[in-house]
């Protein structure tokens, strides 16, 4: 609300608040009036002579205040009620005893009328013009200007002290009325206030979706568990959570479903933890535990496995059965540093390092994951200048058709020469440049020197040759990678069908629809897909075929073990046959030497790929290698990253 609005707001409550005190001042003003009227023609039934008369005047005017009251004009009315009365008392005072006159106890009951229908102002005017009557009474007696006399008792008096007794207790009575309804509506108000301070403070200090402490009453808390724990020399672990997957729960299910699984999370997290722990929700999907523990951080390993496993036991979220996992990261104070948002980030760089290590596990943090948070940051800062300068180089490893011998294709994998000679390998540096935005004009630099190497290759004899070009996930988060693809191939005059994509099946399970749709216009430019590291994913089948892959190309980790054990050989088999029943051709990748090759012959894997043949190779030695045709099992090149 603008600050104009709320002003304005409350310029009306203070209206309104005064219209209602108007309100009651005036009814008062009607009721004072009125009873006073009441007393005063009940004395004027027993008055007689000059009291009469003075009796009849206060009446008229009694009258008047009553009519000035009745037609909203109420200071008015107050003014006349107040001065009529107090020159009414007066002049029968100094008509009848001075001093000593029965119409001074009338005085008390003209202040309070001025305490009930005006301000301080009004009472003390009022309190001083009594004090002055009394005072000129006593002088014009003392002088001699009147001449008090006492009158003896008759009914007439009585009945004039119960008139003045009533006219008061009546004022005295809805003074004290007022005053005790305006404690109890305070005492209400201050409860309301009160009510709502705590429901702002606790709005302020909690997640409105779970109820949790967020993260700046988190502060507040870490203050006061690390206080308590060091007092019960105890330490203090912080624990960051962070769910794996629940973006595609979120896409795919809508916020609806995201928000119940956070809940329902929530409640579970909070079953797991003890009454010492806190649970608190540090922004979107990640959660914080605060947990004392008192030897040493073995003690913690529990806890962590009880949370992790807590997030991936299955959801039922809206009717759908959901799973997720989370990575989970430890700091503790004092060890690791006794400032929160410190002990925040090197948490959150050991979850880092757990998601690293494949999710669903947790991780401790030490420094040296801190050292390799500024390596990276270091080579972010030298990535930028290496780009736009074009730095890079890209070596390229033949594919082996098993069956003939031949090489068909190429994968282009790239290489960062430094100054000194050394190379760095993309495992460095691909994962930084993904997360610091520099994957875009990477990748389509790669894309772009790829289709020219091919293109020259093709026109300089090898007529089939294609090549296989990898691709990350944030590739497609513009949405244009169709577009950047059908470029490359003009500018090199590649036919499409010369070029093939690989991705990981990470990426299939992340915004599938956006995803899918994007290679459905890589699939209409004619171009071809390849599945890469399959087995160290999700291996879900399912979306294989939706996806046009035409290749499947098994992770080397699967192919080296098959050399050493059979352990995996009934699983490479039953890829194979998959991939087969699927219609996709099977590449297997990390072919190093002749046995593995054999066993992959046997189970009719189509294609190889590894150092058995050649390392990855720059451009021009890969040629000599493509020319030759043959391939010679016994060469094996070296590659500048060995
Ligand atoms: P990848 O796509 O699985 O590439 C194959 C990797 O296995 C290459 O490592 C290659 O040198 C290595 N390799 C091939 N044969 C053998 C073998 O017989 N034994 C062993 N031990 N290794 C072998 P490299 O070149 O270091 O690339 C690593 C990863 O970096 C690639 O894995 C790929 O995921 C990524 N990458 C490389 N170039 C690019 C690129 O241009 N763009 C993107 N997005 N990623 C790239
Ligand atoms: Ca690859
Ligand atoms: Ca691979």
């Amino acid at each position: 609300m603008s600050k104009t609005l709320q002003a304005h707001e409350n310029i009306e409550k203070d209206d309104k608040g005064a219209s209602v005190f108007s309100q009651i001042r005036r009814y008062r003003l009607m009721q004072i009036c009125a009873i006073t009227a009441l007393g005063l023609f009940a004395s004027l039934t027993v008055a007689r002579n000059i009291t009469f008369v003075i009796f009849s005047v206060g009446l008229t005017c009694l009258v008047l205040a009553l009519g000035l009251a009745y037609k909203h004009k109420v200071q008015a009315s107050a003014y006349t009620l107040l001065t009529s009365m107090s020159v009414m008392l007066f002049s029968l005072a100094l008509t009848g005893a001075a001093l000593f006159d029965l119409a001074v106890l009338g005085y008390p009951g003209l202040l309070i009328f001025a305490a009930i229908l005006g301000g301080v102002g009004l009472f003390i005017s009022m309190l001083l013009f009594v004090i002055a009557q009394c005072v000129l009474l006593s002088w014009l007696t003392l002088q001699g200007f009147i001449t008090p006399h006492i009158p003896s008792l008759s009914w007439s008096h009585l009945i004039f002290i119960l008139v003045i007794f009533v006219v008061t207790g009546f004022s005295v009575y809805i003074l004290v009325r007022d005053i005790k309804k305006l404690t109890v509506s305070l005492k209400k108000t201050n409860a309301k206030i009160q009510q709502s301070r705590a429901e702002v403070e606790h709005l302020a200090h909690h997640d409105t979706l779970t109820n949790l402490p967020n993260r700046f009453y988190g502060e507040i808390l870490f203050e006061k568990s690390l206080q308590a724990a060091q007092s019960n020399k105890q330490q203090l672990a912080l624990l960051f959570i962070d769910l794996d997957n629940f973006k595609p729960v979120n896409d795919a299910l809508g916020h609806a479903a995201g928000d119940k699984l956070l809940q329902q999370l929530t409640q579970r997290l909070s079953e797991t933890l003890e009454s010492n722990h806190h649970l608190i929700r540090f922004g979107g999907d990640e959660f914080l535990v605060l947990a004392p523990f008192t030897i040493n951080t073995s003690q913690l390993d529990g806890l962590a496995e009880a949370l992790i496993s807590q997030c991936a036991s299955v959801f039922e979220i809206l009717h759908n059965q959901v799973v997720v996992s989370a990575s989970l990261g430890i700091a503790t104070a004092p060890n690791d540093g006794q400032d929160f948002k410190q002990l925040c980030r090197k948490a959150d760089i050991a979850m880092y390092r757990a998601k690293q290590d494949g999710r669903n596990t947790y991780h401790f943090y030490d420094e040296s994951l801190d050292k390799a948070t500024d390596d990276k940051f270091q080579m972010l800062q030298r990535l930028r200048p290496a780009i736009s300068a074009q730095q890079f180089e890209l070596y390229y490893q033949p594919m082996i058709d098993l069956r003939s011998g031949n090489i068909s294709t190429v994968e282009a994998l790239l290489r960062w020469p430094q100054s000194d000679g050394s190379m760095i390998g993309p495992d460095q540096f691909i994962p930084i440049a993904e997360s610091g935005g520099l994957i875009n004009e990477l990748g389509t630099w790669v894309l772009q020197e790829a289709c020219k190497y091919c293109a020259l290759q093709r026109q300089n004899g090898l007529s089939g040759l294609r090549v296989a070009v990898n691709l990350s996930v944030m590739q497609f988060k513009s949405g244009h990678l169709q577009d950047i693809v059908a470029k490359a191939l003009t500018d090199s005059s590649l036919p499409p069908e010369a070029l093939e994509l690989e991705l990981t099946e990470s990426l299939l399970i992340d915004d599938t629809d956006q995803i899918q749709l994007q290679l459905l216009k890589l699939s209409e430019l004619g171009i071809s897909i390849a599945i890469d590291d399959f087995g160290t994913g999700y291996s879900n089948l399912g979306y294989l075929r939706d996806f046009n892959a035409a290749k499947l190309k098994i992770d080397r980790s699967f192919i080296r073990c098959l050399s050493q054990d059979n352990q995996d050989e009934p699983l490479v088999k039953a890829i194979i046959n998959m991939a087969h029943s699927l219609g996709l051709q099977t590449v297997a990748e990390g072919v190093e030497d002749k046995s593995t090759l054999d066993k992959l012959i046997e189970m009719g894997c189509d294609i190889g790929q590894g150092y058995y043949w050649s390392k990855p190779l720059p451009g021009s030695e890969i040629s000599d290698f493509l020319n030759s045709k043959m391939v010679d099992p016994t060469c094996l090149k070296s590659s500048p990253l060995d």
